[in-house]
């Protein structure tokens, strides 16, 4: 790898996010850390590059807030400004979660929602004409969790839509419109969605399907390798989800079984697969701190 790779991390102030960061720098990328407050991801930046040296030198800062659709888009003016249309990777990392969701919690369920699942989904929207595309580098990593995998969903007919191969775009939104409904009248809870973190269930479960649609409308023939029989003038990208597992980070109050660094490795090898061994509409699971 070298400085000419470029990739973006969004929530890269701390946690996973500033290890992911500080992973990709010292493997020789150029990676611009995001961060919805600008001292504390300048002070990111600033400690990883006192951490990595010279090595770290090509790590710079752009201000990101994921739940905000202006932020997203001054933040792709930044991007391009700087970079012109170079981005590679783009790893999906910022997100929200309150645990429980209490009864009636509807700005909590908003919040969570436009954090995890809006606030991807529109990066990459607007990021789109700024992929590269032409290298077979290009590729996406949406940080999710096992908590939004769909046997976690206890309604037998929304697991049928978004199990399915012709799932669209619209339907997810729809889905996710409908709990939020559910939640603003208090009627949630026997309606079968996730019973366990609920809101961030919901939100990670409409990134996981998304990132699946996505992956499908970028794979040429639908095939496993993304980069497979790419004509000249496709545009090809791997798009994956990745649960680093219970990790010792904020979210979880420090509790975990393992670092923010190991999960970031893990997720760093998984970024940077070759293009013959990456697939794509993936789900990972970081397990037991080891496997896949
Ligand atoms: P942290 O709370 O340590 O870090 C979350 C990061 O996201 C922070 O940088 C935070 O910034 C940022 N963030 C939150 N909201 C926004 C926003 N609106 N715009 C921009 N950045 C934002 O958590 P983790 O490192 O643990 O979480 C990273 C990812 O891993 C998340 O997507 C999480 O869901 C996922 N995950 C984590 C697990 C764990 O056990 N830790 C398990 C499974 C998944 P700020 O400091 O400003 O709040």
């Amino acid at each position: 790898w070298t400085k000419e790779t470029v990739a973006v991390v969004t929530g890269g102030n701390k946690g996973i996010g500033f290890a992911l960061v500080k992973r990709l720098a010292e493997l020789g990328l150029s990676v611009v850390l995001t961060a919805r407050d600008k001292q504390k991801g300048e002070a990111a930046v600033e400690s990883i590059r006192a951490q990595l040296g010279l090595v770290a030198s090509h790590v710079h800062f752009l201000l990101l807030d994921v739940s905000d659709h202006d932020s997203i888009k001054t933040f792709a003016s930044s991007f391009k400004a700087k970079f012109g249309a170079t981005l590679d990777i783009l790893v999906n990392n910022a997100g929200v979660s309150y645990n429980e969701l209490h009864e009636n919690a509807v700005d909590q369920a908003e919040s969570v929602l436009k954090t995890n699942f809006y606030g991807p989904k529109l990066l990459i929207e607007e990021l789109l004409p700024l992929f590269r595309f032409s290298s077979s580098i290009t590729r996406i990593l949406n940080v999710s969790s096992r908590l939004g995998s769909l046997n976690k969903m206890r309604s037998a007919e929304m697991t049928k839509i978004l199990e399915s191969e012709e799932l669209k775009e619209e339907e997810i939104e729809e889905i996710v419109k409908k709990f939020v409904r559910e939640v603003r009248n208090g009627t949630w809870k026997s309606e079968g969605w996730p019973s366990y973190w609920t809101d961030y269930a919901v939100s990670k479960l409409a990134l996981n399907a998304y990132s699946k649609v996505l992956a499908k409308r970028y794979n040429n023939n639908n095939i496993n390798n993304s980069y497979k029989l790419g004509g000249s003038g496709t545009k090809l990208m791997s798009v994956n989800c990745f649960c680093p597992g219970f990790t010792q980070t904020s979210m979880t109050k420090g509790k975990g079984t393992h670092t923010a660094d190991q999960a970031a490795s893990l997720a760093a090898i998984l970024t940077l697969l070759p293009p013959h061994h990456l697939p794509t509409g993936k789900f990972f699971l970081l397990k037991n701190n080891t496997t896949f």
